[in-house]
């Protein structure tokens, strides 16, 4: 847990969120700003600020994260077609909390190359 962090708070539950997923590592919320009809923010329990602040043994958690996506997407009749998964990694990729996340979205078609 790092102090502040609002993704450490909210997988504590000390900040409340719509949750949709947990388990021993992870732990999934509905997004406050969705962009899709379905717009799921994955996080690790462990802090970790972005994909260039991995320590030995992150791979795993980020690799667990990517597959929890996939279970998670089981849930959503919106995603049964398709969805997509995003990180956004450092500011100029539009990371704006930086507790390592994905988001998990559904329920539209996406244009590529992404925006
Ligand atoms: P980023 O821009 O860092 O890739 O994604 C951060 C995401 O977190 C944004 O999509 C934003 O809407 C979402 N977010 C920010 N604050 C909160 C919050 O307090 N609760 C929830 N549920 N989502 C949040
Ligand atoms: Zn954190």
């Amino acid at each position: 847990m790092a102090d502040n962090c609002l993704f450490c708070k909210i997988a504590k539950g000390e900040i409340p969120s719509q949750k949709v997923y947990e388990d021993e590592n992870v732990f999934a919320f509905r997004d406050i700003n969705p962009q899709a009809p379905a717009h799921i923010v994955i996080i690790p329990k462990k802090h970790i600020k972005d994909l260039n602040s991995l320590s030995e043994g992150d791979d795993l958690i980020i690799g667990y994260v990517q597959a929890a996506a996939a279970t998670i997407a089981l849930q959503f009749p919106e995603m049964k077609n398709g969805y997509r998964v995003v990180n956004n990694c450092g500011a100029d990729a539009g990371q704006t909390v930086f507790h390592i996340h994905y988001h998990l979205l559904g329920g539209r078609s996406f244009g590529w190359p992404p925006g």
